[in-house]
């Protein structure tokens, strides 16, 4: 049995889902289903009970690069956002279906987007389900987050308004720290704030952790070109160039980053911050000059040589007249102010002149 949310908002496991499929009527009047699965296909329910069939027609599918936002994403640009479909005995469900494995590591941020708006518009049109497998992390973590933005409420009401319908829900730990992220976001996934960014780079972290290549389509792209032969929209880019800072290497003037790049820190804090340095500064209002931040962190570009090439840590020096301007590890750098950044791109803020200041 489904457990009701909301009026027409429903949770459940694989096995209420694949029922409403398989029957088409049922007693809620469920006419949409979001299905948060290791797989999009409909062909996992077979393969989870042999006996099951269920009818599907195509609508659509929507692939990260498709996105206009898709540079700016955690997600590999060919990765599936969703497919879209009609489904059922008659075919009078329509059912989206989002590709997210239930483990800490996975990235649900980038898919709550296109979730919440699902949901949305579901519930205007009919009742709406939202299921995984056991009907507890993925399928939870999703209406949770619609429950944040829909009624403003924080991570901690919105999980346990929903744990009043169903007590048993439990987001992992790597959904709920995301969670918090789109709390701290203000309800919504936001690309250049800098929560996103260090979520964005923690992937990229991770990724090259776990041995998949960082190529250029990973890194951002070089602002020092005059011409980028790129997907992204380069409009934007060139409004904020005439009106936030540019970085530029102090010996020959080339770009070689642009504010948007920046990844900013708090001083002195961070995950993996030094306890002896949070003591040192505890009050936040009263910082001494020795806690000045003498790194600016920023994220992977092309100019970075190096990165590109595999390397886990290394010199970061100007692609023009070969000066130094910092250093990046993968495995994290500290900052002058005590904060730990991992990983790090880093540029000395000696080596480089911000314009206009
Ligand atoms: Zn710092
Ligand atoms: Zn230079």
């Amino acid at each position: 049995m489904p457990y009701q949310v909301r009026p027409n908002l429903f949770i459940s496991n694989i096995n209420d889902a694949a029922q409403i499929l398989q029957n088409s009527a049922d007693q809620h009047h469920i006419t949409h289903i979001l299905s948060v699965l290791s797989s999009a296909s409909i062909s996992f329910f077979t393969e989870w009970r042999s006996v099951i069939s269920i009818p599907v027609k195509e609508i659509s599918k929507l692939h990260v690069s498709d996105l206009p936002f898709a540079a700016k994403s955690a997600l590999s640009p060919d990765k599936l956002l969703y497919s879209l479909e009609y489904a059922g005995q008659d075919l009078n469900l329509v059912r989206m279906a989002v590709p997210l494995k239930d483990t800490e590591s996975e990235n649900l941020l980038d898919y709550l987007e296109v979730c919440i708006d699902f949901i949305d518009r579901s519930r205007k049109e009919g009742g709406v389900l939202v299921h995984c497998f056991a009907g507890v992390s993925r399928s939870a973590s999703v209406i949770t987050a619609y429950l944040m933005r829909n009624e403003n409420l924080s991570l901690e009401d919105a999980l346990e308004s929903l744990k009043v319908s169903c007590e048993f829900v439990c987001p992992n730990d790597g959904f709920l720290e995301q969670l918090k992220m789109f709390e701290e976001m203000g309800f919504k996934v936001d690309h250049s704030s800098p929560v996103y960014k260090r979520f964005r780079l923690k992937v990229l972290g991770e990724n090259h952790f776990a041995g998949s290549r960082i190529d250029s389509s990973k890194l951002g792209a070089d602002p020092g070109m005059p011409v980028e032969t790129s997907s992204e929209p380069q409009e934007a880019t060139k409004v904020d160039n005439n009106r936030s800072p540019t970085y530029r290497c102090k010996k020959c003037r080339r770009i070689v980053a642009l504010q948007e790049h920046v990844v900013d820190h708090i001083p002195g804090e961070g995950e993996a911050s030094f306890d002896w340095h949070k003591r040192r500064s505890g009050n936040p209002f009263n910082k001494s000059n020795e806690s000045e931040c003498s790194s600016i962190f920023i994220e992977p570009l092309r100019w970075m040589k190096d990165v590109e090439e595999g390397a886990l840590e290394g010199k970061l020096s100007c692609t023009h007249c070969d000066a130094r301007l910092g250093y990046f590890n993968w495995s994290g750098i500290q900052c002058s102010c005590g904060s730990w950044i991992t990983p790090a791109f880093q540029l000395h803020q000696s080596r480089v002149d911000i314009s206009p200041v």
